[in-house]
């Protein structure tokens, strides 16, 4: 793509309402707009991010058999008062119809939906097991959404549901869950800060397992094992006796941290609710075992930001970033720029090409590092006169010069 047809532009100073880092970084560099607090646009740049994002959490839900769908933000309160959640659940945005003057709630979450919709697909145990997944808009009214995009009202969520017809298949299902969950973190390049968490699981089940990022922006306190790469959520420390709950060691880190994702046994808590049962093997009427997992795509996206920078921007890791390589055209090399630019979106390499006149090279430099892309590739006067480019890993000092008649290899070698 053309930068000088990106409508976006970088913005120079740090807008004032902003006070998390992850938004003051991705606001700047025109990734996000601010629509009110907790409410962002995702402008072109965040969009592919996005999308980068939204398709290796697609790969690894398919992977575990998952089944996508797509169900609506507007729900009936009916639904919210049989799960009793209507009233307790302080964060739930809730508003009445002009017309039909019924009460409605935007959903913070999408258990009040799924649990019904799947008893009228689920009735014998040959319908199970079974995993439901969307990706899609919540609500939440947050108290304190300060934290950029790590804390929205509106926000995007992958939440995955399983069925199954006892504990064990749900075990074993919960299991491929962590690994696919692993995957995802990794593949986003947050792995290496990630730990799985202990956390408190509710009537069910002794513990959910959060997915925890170690940054100091995080709102939670974790205390990682030294020996098995594990941690406990500073909420069930004491239940644990301060111990590694996987091998007991007391050799415990405390971290301030993110929670990036949580799965969560639910066992019969909905199913219940909603008489979602099936007949067993014996003709039996049993309910269905359930369980829940999600991940904040918006918030995946400010974890990112907010732990891989430097003073400059955003260093973001090749597979999600929005771009492969940032083309800049020193004055005076447009011909030799456009026939580089060319070549390379012919070989589907992605490219933001900075092509635009009106700006010093030193505004260009500062908008790349701003904008965080992997390579930048500058010709200049300099460069041509050598058959050359210069390239420079956003993550390393290093310039080098290569040849025009490499430049694919080189880029194209590390992808
Ligand atoms: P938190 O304790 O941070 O409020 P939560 O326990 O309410 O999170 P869940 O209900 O388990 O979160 O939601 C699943 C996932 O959705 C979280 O792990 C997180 O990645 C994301 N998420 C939750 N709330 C928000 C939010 N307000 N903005 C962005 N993402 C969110
Ligand atoms: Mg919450």
């Amino acid at each position: 793509m053309r930068q000088s047809k990106l409508f976006t532009k970088t913005i120079k100073n740090v807008p004032k309402d902003e006070i998390s880092l992850n938004a003051k970084l991705l606001v700047r560099a025109g990734f996000v707009d601010k629509l009110m607090a907790g409410v962002y646009t995702l402008l072109p740049l965040g969009w592919r991010v996005y999308k980068k994002i939204e398709n290796i959490i697609k790969e690894e839900m398919d992977t575990i058999d998952g089944q996508e769908i797509y169900m609506p933000t507007m729900h009936p309160k009916k639904n919210w008062q049989a799960t009793e959640r209507w009233d307790e659940m302080d964060d739930l945005f809730k508003f009445t119809s002009f017309y039909s003057k019924t009460d409605i709630a935007l959903g913070p979450t999408h258990e009040e939906v799924i649990s019904p919709l799947l008893k009228r697909f689920v009735s014998s145990y040959k319908d199970l097991p079974l995993a439901v997944y969307h990706i899609q808009n919540k609500f939440r009214d947050e108290k304190r959404p300060k934290s950029g995009l790590l804390r929205g009202r509106e926000f995007v969520m992958k939440d995955l549901y399983s069925f199954h017809a006892d504990q064990n298949d749900l075990d074993k299902y919960y299991e491929k869950c962590k690994t696919a969950y692993v995957n995802i973190f990794n593949r986003c390049g947050i792995g290496e800060k990630t730990y799985i968490t202990y956390a408190s699981g509710g009537t069910f089940s002794k513990y959910s397992h959060e997915y925890q990022t170690v940054s100091k922006a995080g709102e939670d306190i974790i205390y990682i094992c030294g020996k098995c790469k594990i941690a406990v959520n500073k909420e069930i420390l004491a239940d644990q006796k301060n111990k590694c709950p996987e091998c007991g060691s007391k050799e415990l880190k405390e971290e301030k941290s993110i929670e990036v994702g949580n799965i969560f046994k639910l066992g019969t808590k909905f199913s219940k609710v909603f008489d979602l049962s099936f007949k067993d093997k014996n003709g039996k009427d049993q309910l269905v075992i359930m369980g829940c997992y999600g991940i904040g795509l918006q918030r995946l996206i400010g974890i990112i930001a907010e732990i891989m920078n430097d003073k400059n921007g955003i260093i973001w890791p090749e597979i999600v970033a929005p771009f492969k390589v940032h083309l800049i055209s020193l004055e005076g090399t447009r011909e030799a720029a456009d026939k580089l630019y060319q070549d390379l979106v012919e070989e589907k390499i992605e490219v933001l090409y900075d092509d635009r006149d009106e700006k010093s090279a030193g505004e260009k430099f500062a908008d790349a590092d701003l904008i965080g892309i992997p390579y930048r590739v500058v010709v200049s006067d300099k460069t041509i006169k050598e058959d050359s480019v210069e390239v420079k890993k956003r993550r390393s000092e290093e310039v080098e010069l290569v040849k025009i008649d490499k430049i694919m290899g080189v880029i194209l070698k590390e992808r």
